[in-house]
């Protein structure tokens, strides 16, 4: 009995050894693996497949089998080392499936390190229950299928990114006058504040490495990166062990998900920069893009500015330089856009190296003085997860004695995401937050949007957002109100009048339709449809005071004709409207007549025919729209405006 006790603990003391030993080759092998994981292939050739069907989407490139005497997840003092892993769900436990010993004495316990690019070398799927079974269903996967798989997952390739270096270098993209700048010798030095939630790995430290590649590191103070509780177990002590070896970059993480606003002004009150620099986390930095941000916020303290975003392809990962000049600004759904318009330099060739106003600055990248932005009230704390709140900040900021530019000798790449991620079950949160704008900072300009976004006003009706902190933030810092802006900051946008009886819906009597005009179509122009009336906004128009018909968010597009074909052409900048772009409404027979042809606005359904149209059945007339037609009584020719959102109130 002493005797087979005895070779008990010699066997138990072994065993500890062993797993001691283990555990620290474990770690030792996940960080050199993590080390070199760096992609040999170029931004040139992102798509060779080498190795196809070996690779899998996360595979288990390391794999760990220990036995333990205890079935549940509780490790013992032997097995102290993996308790991190297990804490970041790296550390999977095998059903006793298999095992000589009963069920309820023995637990074979399974470590995966995902992202090393050892190739998968997995025992057979069926000694290792579900994961390795999900590894097999990868492994017969074909490539495309792993590429849609991480598609779904990010909202962009992910298996051509970790094939592109960490350290790839951006084509120049600056204008040769950016290269002659000087900078002042004390530049303010820059907290970078990366937020991120369950970002990939690639596309997370690509930007860290992007960031301290480029940045002079006399101005880098330090790079924070943000994790907004994430769950991907790549972005747990993995990702803690790769930071610490990464000079100047600190890991801080959040124990509640904040979103994009709460966790910038979390970085903020982290930072020790003078500068802050918020940063998506899939961005690569164009060489020299820090020093002219800095350089101007340096110059005005008031200042916030932006890089030029450029844009990587979420299906290539292909880089893709954007037009200069380019601004920031938002439509009346209180959509952001990014707006190039070449055209404007060859009226000012000076333009090339000097930074423009902007209405709005997209939050991609964004460069502000880290007191300014404490005084200003840093992120609206009641925005929601995601969206809008750089629409907000930008307000804000010109509205209470700042400015905003985009820089155009600073360029930045940001990940366009296929679409989010982050799924919203509806678009509430969204809505909330433009709720939040309309109600703070638009003052009665508010109704626009109300009129424009149907379901933001219901809500709206159903509960009021707490805005009370605002308001005083607003009144405490003497913020000027919506129509200062919107004249003196932003003169492009125009303002619907939205009269009542003459904007809402184009309701059509003798189709039951409205008039519409695909949102896929954006903001190009083209032919005008009819169909069901959507209720939500989304086929409002105005006829204005100068008898333009105004339609879409920007309400840019005016109702035109092509032969007596109705479509949407840009509406003139420069009023007045020519006669072409003008319309009359006669209340009594709802007929919308045509200034130029004194022709009637006629709506025909899918498969109609309009008369004299006989030769174009083939074509755009059988799927319906909208047509000039001589004046008849008849009802396709009679409309009604259908307001609705009432004019009063929001
Ligand atoms: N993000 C975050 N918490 C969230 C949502 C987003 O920290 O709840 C991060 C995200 O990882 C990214 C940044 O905030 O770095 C902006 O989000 P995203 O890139 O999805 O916005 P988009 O560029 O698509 O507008
Ligand atoms: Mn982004």
């Amino acid at each position: 009995m002493r005797l087979w006790r005895r070779a008990t603990t010699v066997r138990r003391s072994m065993l500890c050894l062993w797993l001691l030993l283990l555990g620290f080759a474990l770690v030792t092998l996940a960080l050199s693996n993590l080390f070199n994981r760096d992609g040999v292939h170029s931004y040139q050739k992102p798509r060779s497949p080498r190795r196809p069907l070996q690779r899998v989407l996360r595979p288990p490139d390391l794999e760990v089998i220990v036995e333990s005497k205890d079935p549940a997840l509780e490790l013992g003092d032997d097995l102290a080392p993996l308790r991190s892993l297990q804490e970041d769900q790296l550390l999977f436990v095998q059903s006793s499936q298999g095992s000589k010993s009963p069920p309820q004495r023995k637990g074979n316990y399974k470590v995966l390190l995902p992202g090393t690019n050892k190739e998968a070398t997995s025992p057979a799927p069926s000694t290792h229950g579900e994961i390795g079974e999900a590894v097999r269903l990868h492994l017969e996967g074909s490539e495309k299928d792993m590429e849609v798989a991480a598609v779904q997952k990010y909202g962009f390739n992910e298996l051509v990114s970790e094939r592109i270096s960490l350290h790839r270098r951006l084509p120049e993209a600056r204008h040769p006058g950016c290269f002659v700048e000087q900078f002042s010798e004390s530049l303010p030095l820059a907290s970078v504040v990366i937020c991120f939630h369950d970002e990939a790995w690639s596309t997370l430290l690509r930007t860290v490495h992007s960031v301290l590649d480029t940045a002079p590191s006399q101005y880098l103070q330090e790079v924070l990166l943000i994790d907004d509780l994430s769950q991907h177990g790549h972005l747990k002590s993995v990702l803690s062990e790769y930071v610490s070896h990464l000079d100047g970059v600190r890991l801080i993480r959040s124990t509640k998900r904040l979103g994009v606003a709460g966790c910038r002004t979390l970085g903020a009150a982290r930072a020790a920069g003078e500068v802050l620099v918020f940063m998506d986390s899939h961005c690569e930095c164009q060489k020299g893009w820090l020093e002219p941000l800095l350089e101007r916020v340096a110059q005005d303290r008031t200042t916030v500015v932006s890089p030029v975003m450029d844009v990587i392809d979420w299906e290539t990962f292909q880089y893709n330089a954007t037009q200069w000049p380019v601004r920031g600004v938002f439509d009346w759904k209180l959509n952001f856009y990014w707006e190039s318009n070449p055209k404007l330099l060859d009226k000012d060739p000076d333009m090339n190296n000097k930074p423009v106003r902007s209405p709005v600055l997209g939050g991609e990248v964004l460069a502000i003085d880290r007191h300014f932005f404490q005084s200003v009230g840093a992120y609206d704390p009641g925005m929601l997860l995601w969206g809008t709140e750089q629409i907000e900040l930008s307000i804000r900021v010109w509205s209470c004695g700042g400015s905003m530019e985009v820089v155009p000798c600073s360029r930045v790449a940001h990940l366009n995401h296929h679409h989010l991620p982050y799924s919203f079950p509806d678009q509430e949160m969204l809505q909330k937050n433009k709720i939040r704008i309309a109600d703070t900072w638009m003052d009665a300009y508010k109704k626009i949007f109300y009129r424009r976004d149907t379901f933001a006003h219901f809500i709206r009706q159903a509960e009021s957002p707490n805005i009370s902190e605002r308001l005083r933030l607003k009144r405490s810092l003497g913020c000027r109100n919506f129509h200062w802006y919107l004249t003196t900051v932003y003169p492009q946008l125009y303002i619907p009048q939205d009269r009542p009886g003459l904007s809402g819906e184009l309701y059509n009597v003798g189709t039951g339709s409205c008039a519409e005009y695909s949102e896929g179509q954006g903001q190009q122009p083209g032919p005008m449809n009819i169909a069901p009336c959507s209720g939500t906004g989304s086929q409002h128009c105005e006829l204005n005071f100068e008898g333009e018909l105004r339609w879409g968010p920007l309400a840019a597009l005016c109702l035109d004709a092509k032969a007596e074909r109705v479509v949407l052409s840009p509406c003139p900048i420069h009023r007045p409207a020519t006669s072409k772009l003008q319309w009359k409404f006669i209340k009594l027979s709802g007929q919308l007549v045509h200034q130029e042809s004194q022709l009637c606005l006629e709506a025909v359904k899918e498969g109609g025919l309009p008369q004299n149209s006989q030769r174009e059945v083939n074509t755009h007339i059988s799927r319906g729209g909208l047509f000039l037609r001589s004046c008849t009584h008849h009802p396709r020719q009679q409309w009604h405006f259908e307001q609705l959102v009432a004019s009063k109130g929001a």
